[in-house]
């Protein structure tokens, strides 16, 4: 379960699960509490879409100042809809990265808030409780149809022996299956998966499907083993609550970003 709590200015949700693990700060930031105006309004974490960036700036500075995080701190990248994974390892990785096309980011290091930057994608965040990594994956159905948050369990076990069964995960709020309407390739594409029945069910339109996001990446880590008790959702729609949620599919292009971030801290 994810609930709303407000740290002013800003509104987050956040996962009663990964709040229990000690050393780990994590939130799904509402629109709520920026500084941002018209269709970025309020807290908009991305200048690409034509917010200007000093307002963006200090969007970041106010999520900073909400978790007590220096916003030197936060990393987020250039996500692409693929499903490479960027690993964090040590200071020098982290840094003068020019090539930033990743969908996922996961690390051991403590520090670094790594962010993935949402509006209608689902945002995944896990955490190891027992060897203490996480990760954060962006997954709109391009990267739910590669399978990307169960490659992050399979990551993480690859690079830091994380077992399924000592993760926790959220699955944060994104277009849900009233609004998420889809055709011929995303249902192509989810069928390779063989995810079908669960996940799409037919829509109003011939030739059209609703799409379940949130359960297909629930599945996903369920089907690496991760205990279905430790995923927790948020079960809002993001085009359903424009007063909480930036949406792509609401609004079109001209629309903010979330920011869906995960830290673990130093000295614990
Ligand atoms: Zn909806």
């Amino acid at each position: 379960m994810l609930k709303l709590i407000r740290k002013d200015p800003i509104t987050v949700l956040q996962s009663e699960e990964l709040l229990q693990i000690p050393g780990i700060l994590h939130g799904f930031c509402t629109r709520v509490g920026g500084v941002s105006g018209g269709p970025y309004a309020s807290l908009n974490v991305s200048p690409r879409e034509g917010d200007p960036p000093d307002r963006v700036r200090e969007n970041w500075q106010r999520i900073a100042a909400a978790f007590g995080i220096p916003s030197e701190q936060f990393f987020v990248v250039n996500q692409v809809h693929g499903e490479r994974f960027l690993v964090i390892e040590d200071a020098v990785s982290c840094h003068g990265l020019e090539d930033r096309r990743y969908d996922a980011i996961v690390t051991d290091r403590p520090g670094v808030a790594i962010g993935i930057k949402t509006a209608d994608c689902a945002p995944v965040l896990l955490s190891d409780r027992r060897n203490k990594a996480i990760a954060a994956v962006h997954a709109g159905w391009r990267g739910t149809a590669l399978g990307i948050a169960g490659k992050a369990v399979r990551v993480m076990a690859e690079k830091f022996g994380t077992r399924p069964e000592d993760l926790s995960a959220a699955v944060g709020p994104s277009v849900g299956p009233c609004c998420y309407e889809v055709d011929g390739p995303v249902f192509q594409a989810m069928s390779e998966r063989g995810d079908t029945d669960r996940v799409l069910r037919p829509g109003l339109r011939e030739g059209r499907w609703m799409f379940d996001l949130p359960l297909a990446n629930r599945i996903q880590l369920e089907q690496e083993g991760v205990d279905p008790e430790r995923i927790s959702a948020s079960g809002f729609c993001t085009r359903c609550r424009p007063e909480l949620f930036f949406s792509h599919r609401r609004d079109g292009a001209k629309t903010g970003r979330h920011l869906n971030f995960i830290l673990l801290s130093r000295g614990k």
